[in-house]
């Protein structure tokens, strides 16, 4: 068996595996901040982390990194287990950070008595003043050299609530000559008075990223902490923090890769909150939105996404993934999962003239070409039939091969009909084509006029059934390639005007008259499209997922 080569992970992993021996297992963590809902880059690290774990037959944690009472809701716990769930996996543990607020104060209290942490009385604004640049060195804090006893009352007075927000931090003793600014006694504790969504009020002291998330890797047995770059420079700060407590021979190392960036999209929670909050968007699940819920609702699916995650593999350099990579997947699997159903967007009437009034009859059509086990349905045939308005020219050029006045064209599944004229309203716009059709030429009935080759076939709806549905078009929420990568605009400048267009015309067939939230189809010539939670048998609704090619490639 030929051998898929390992990426600088798998190395990593196996390295370990094969160092440790028998019996040994990886730990890995998937590690969000409650303050929002998870986008393409978490599922990117959730592919990552939860698959490996899954490759390698170890555990995976789900720790929900929640240190900043003022960002963040349980809301956001809710839909980032949801989330997960929907992309399959599932987490050996449930962790929260806040869970280890007791643990990681007592660590704080043993290192200020080890002499490697104290508090300091300035503002952030003067210790970050202070550390000055990495060519030159920073100024030691007058209050560096309290003593230990000094410190620990102090400590647990911030704990107790004796000083206001901001009043005193506690910062760990490292070097503030580092050539490495993280190392320039990075702050370890905050005060802050903000009810905590887990914690309440207990605590009005909270633990900095740097500090807590080390020791929560440490208090899982977490054997590798995958994060993205730019944490690489803090890596020895994470080993630092874990030198301080570790016991025994035991720590969890962490290594960075490449952040997920795709074109036409932004990805950070702050912008993606601004779009919510000012209303560009309808809420976090919407469509348009590159988050987790916003694509379950516009119809991606979990397989489209863990393929698109694993093609682009591990990067060790930051780049920019092209947007259509990822509509390639979804395509292709939509194409291969999705029932065809007929769907016409901007009808107009045709009549068969030469048709039996008062009858319809059946017609049988494939499910999906592509899987023949999806079987067939039945549709219904009549003497008043729709087709889409832009499939009909009166005075068609050479070589369009849709419905002209004098020539022919299959209805799918159905006959040959041709065009003898039309009737058009006092504006001039048609109202009905007339046309005859070819009784000898249905579909499948196996006569010689059912062989007969057109050079188009439509898509069509049975007036007597057609089912009126909503259709939300939507596309591509920006028009730049990098709608936050310019100095002298915003983000917003680049939202596209027709990222959602509304239309109430379409005519459906009436098989999809039970069709769910959710649902998927592809709409025969028009695009793959899904049914929207705010959908209801009375009134369907559905959202376009993705047009049938890409129509932005250049
Ligand atoms: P933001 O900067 O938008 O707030 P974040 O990285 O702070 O995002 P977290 O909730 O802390 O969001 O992220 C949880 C995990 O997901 C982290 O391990 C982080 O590295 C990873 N992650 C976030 N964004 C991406 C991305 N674009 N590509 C890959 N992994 C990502
Ligand atoms: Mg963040
Ligand atoms: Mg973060």
């Amino acid at each position: 068996v030929e051998k898929k080569s390992l990426n600088f992970i798998e190395a990593i992993i196996e390295e370990y595996l094969e160092e440790k021996g028998e019996g040994a297992k990886i730990h890995t963590r998937f590690p969000p901040e409650p303050n929002g809902y998870l986008h393409i880059g978490h599922a990117k690290s959730i592919c990552l982390n939860f698959g490996l774990a899954e490759q390698y037959n170890g555990l995976c944690n789900l720790r929900f990194d929640d240190t900043n009472p003022a960002k963040e809701e349980q809301e956001y716990v809710d839909s980032i287990k949801e989330d997960i769930k929907w992309l399959g996996f599932m987490w050996d543990n449930e962790c929260f950070t806040s869970d280890y607020f007791q643990q990681l104060y007592d660590w704080a209290v043993q290192m200020i008595k080890d002499g490697t942490a104290y508090v300091d009385d300035q503002s952030p604004a003067e210790i970050a003043e202070q550390k000055k640049t990495p060519t030159e060195p920073g100024i030691k804090s007058p209050y560096r050299d309290r003593s230990v006893e000094e410190n620990l009352d102090l400590f647990e007075r911030m704990k107790n609530g004796e000083f206001p927000d901001g009043s005193k931090v506690l910062r760990a003793k490292i070097d503030m000559s580092s050539p490495n600014m993280h190392m320039r006694d990075p702050i370890m504790y905050r005060i802050l008075r903000k009810a905590h969504h887990r914690t309440a009020d207990n605590w009005c002291i909270y633990p900095m990223y740097d500090y807590a998330h080390g020791e929560s890797d440490y208090i899982e047995g977490i054997t590798h902490s995958i994060c993205t770059l730019e944490f690489e420079v803090h890596r020895p700060l994470y080993n630092w923090f874990l030198e301080q407590i570790k016991d025994g021979e035991y720590a969890p190392v962490q290594r960075e890769f490449a952040r997920l960036n795709l074109s036409y999209t932004i990805m950070s929670k702050r912008k993606l909150l601004q779009l919510v909050n000012e209303r560009h968007v309808a809420g976090w699940d919407d469509p348009r939105m590159p988050t987790i819920s916003g694509m379950r609702r516009r119809g991606y699916t979990p397989a489209a996404i863990r393929k698109f995650a694993d093609t682009i593999g591990v990067a060790k350099r930051e780049n920019v993934i092209d947007v259509a990579l990822l509509e390639h997947h979804v395509r292709e699997d939509l194409n291969k999962i999705t029932p065809r159903m007929m769907v016409v967007t901007d009808p107009v009437k045709i009549i068969l003239t030469n048709y039996p009034e008062g009858i319809t009859e059946k017609v049988y059509a494939d499910n999906n070409p592509e899987d023949e086990s999806a079987g067939k349905r039945e549709m219904t045939f009549s003497r008043e039939l729709y087709i889409e308005r832009s499939d009909f020219m009166e005075d068609a050029p050479k070589k369009y091969f849709r419905l002209s006045l004098g020539n022919e064209v299959r209805l799918k599944h159905g006959y040959i009909i041709k065009a003898e004229s039309v009737v058009k309203d006092e504006n001039g716009d048609i109202t009905e084509i007339h046309c005859s059709y070819d009784a000898d030429s249905k579909s499948g009935s196996g006569t010689e006029a059912s062989k007969r080759r057109v050079k188009g076939t439509l898509h069509w709806v049975s007036a007597e059934v057609a089912l009126p549905v909503e259709i939300r078009y939507y596309d591509r929420l920006f028009t730049d390639e990098a709608p936050d990568g310019h100095k002298d605009k915003d983000f917003l400048d680049f939202i596209n005007e027709h990222s959602l267009e509304v239309s109430h015309k379409a005519l459906a067939e009436p098989a999809l008259k039970d069709a769910k939230p959710e649902d998927k189809f592809q709409f025969q010539r028009i695009g793959y499209f899904c049914v929207d939670k705010d959908s209801t048998p009375e009134h369907l609704v559905f959202n376009r997922t993705l047009t049938l090619r890409d129509t932005w490639a250049k």
